[in-house]
């Protein structure tokens, strides 16, 4: 016990640890004391990092890289991230303009540390990825919530961003492909953002974690080929944890105006310093070398996808749009609300996940976490005969309420 004078930080309390990983710490803690867990909860590609990215990792070791890199990154690897740019959107960023971090949410924790002051508003579409509103909260934003539509399949919404929009307004986050909903954002919402960020000076910082993983056809809507003026306003928020299914080597990589990413050095110079050095000659692999393997894991993806959609939409009162990018799906279950079991009743997405944790042995996240109670989130990034299982134990949980 701490000595009664001595108080953690106020922030400290501000903020809930991420839901994700603790469902997961949950579900893994089950399973070794013996129980038949099924585990939705997992935010990471089920494949292991390709072959040649763990062989450059290896060598950079023997190669004695195992000391401090420059703050923002090897500059081999930032110049990559210049040139898949370059190739793949046509975009021009020079190497001073990226900063490589401890994965990509490491550099989002930077992006708002390097911009905002306190009462500043950051607008955030929901449902959102967990860890948004706490990472404006600890860098002293204000996050505002902006509800989309699942009706609309959670499109972003410029008619209901509208609503929120003061003038604390400093930044809004796109996420597109989002997690959880995977929704893919339109052109013409794209385009009316576009103006809004434009006309108003706000920073647009754009998670692209998932682009590589996506099952439209063509290229997504990206704003900045909607408008390239917004060249000084948007930050992209990238890296290779899901497309080369790199959780754990811990490389993300962000891109954006001078200013923005000198700031971000500077916090990074007094926080991590950089990121591990064997981990960015892997990642400089992966951007450099093959590039077959989001590839692979969209073909795994899709009948996976394919079948727990129509297996959810097939269940009586329950909704469930279909994903266009990630690898969740993130049906309604608010049909369910209000029933019981064994006297018990399932108020909300956090009882009907415990629920399912206790009852079917299923592992998901609740959607109070992202910010919207109906749903609940299950990753497919796990093996057909899992989903399988995993649906049939969810129909039985459901049917077996009152
Ligand atoms: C996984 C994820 C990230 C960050 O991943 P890292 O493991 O930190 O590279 C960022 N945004 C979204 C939406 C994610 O799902």
């Amino acid at each position: 016990m701490l000595p009664e004078k001595l108080t953690l930080a106020d922030r400290v309390l501000q903020v809930p640890p991420s839901p994700t990983l603790a469902v997961n710490a949950k579900a893994k803690a089950l399973r070794a004391a013996g129980a038949d867990i099924l585990n939705f909860s997992v935010g990471e590609p089920d494949m292991s990092t390709p072959a040649h990215v763990c062989e450059a990792g290896k060598q950079a070791i023997d190669d004695g890289h195992t000391r401090y890199t420059p703050v923002a990154g090897i500059l081999e690897l930032r110049e990559a991230v210049c040139a898949r740019f370059k190739k793949e959107q046509g975009w021009d960023y020079t190497p001073d303009q990226v900063q490589v971090s401890c994965g990509g949410k490491h550099g989002l924790y930077n992006i708002f540390q390097a911009i905002l002051n306190p009462g500043d508003e950051v607008l955030i579409p929901a449902p959102y990825w967990v860890s948004y509103p706490p990472m404006v909260q600890l860098a002293g934003g204000t996050p505002v919530i902006v509800p989309l539509k699942e009706e609309n399949n959670f499109d972003l919404d410029p008619v209901a961003l509208a609503q929120y929009v003061t003038s604390k307004t400093k930044a809004i986050i796109l996420n597109s492909p989002s997690n959880p909903t995977g929704a893919v954002y339109s052109q013409a919402s794209l385009e009316a953002v576009a103006k809004m960020a434009f006309d108003n000076g706000w920073l647009v910082v754009s998670d692209d974690m998932y682009e590589e993983l996506t099952y439209t056809e063509g290229k997504i809507a990206h704003i900045l080929n909607i408008d390239p003026r917004l060249k000084e306003q948007v930050v992209l928020s990238n890296g290779v944890s899901k497309s080369f299914a790199m959780t754990g080597w811990r490389i993300g990589y962000s891109v954006g105006p001078i200013e923005v990413i000198k700031a971000m050095n500077k916090i990074q110079s007094q926080s991590t310093s950089n990121p591990a050095a064997p981990s960015q000659y892997a990642a400089l692999a992966a951007l450099t070398g093959s590039q077959d393997f989001p590839g692979q894991l969209r073909e795994a993806f899709l009948p996976r996808r394919a079948f727990f959609v129509r297996e959810l939409q097939a269940i009586k009162g329950v909704t469930c749009v279909n994903p266009m990018g990630a690898f969740y799906v993130f049906p309604n279950f608010s049909a369910y609300f209000g029933k019981t079991f064994q006297g018990k009743v399932i108020e909300g997405s956090v009882a009907l996940a415990d629920y399912f944790l206790s009852e079917a042995k299923v592992a998901s996240v609740p959607g109070a976490a992202f910010g919207a109670d109906a749903f609940i989130r299950f990753s497919f990034a796990t093996s057909m005969a899992v989903i399988e299982e995993g649906m049939a134990r969810i129909r039985q949980a459901l049917a077996a309420l009152r």
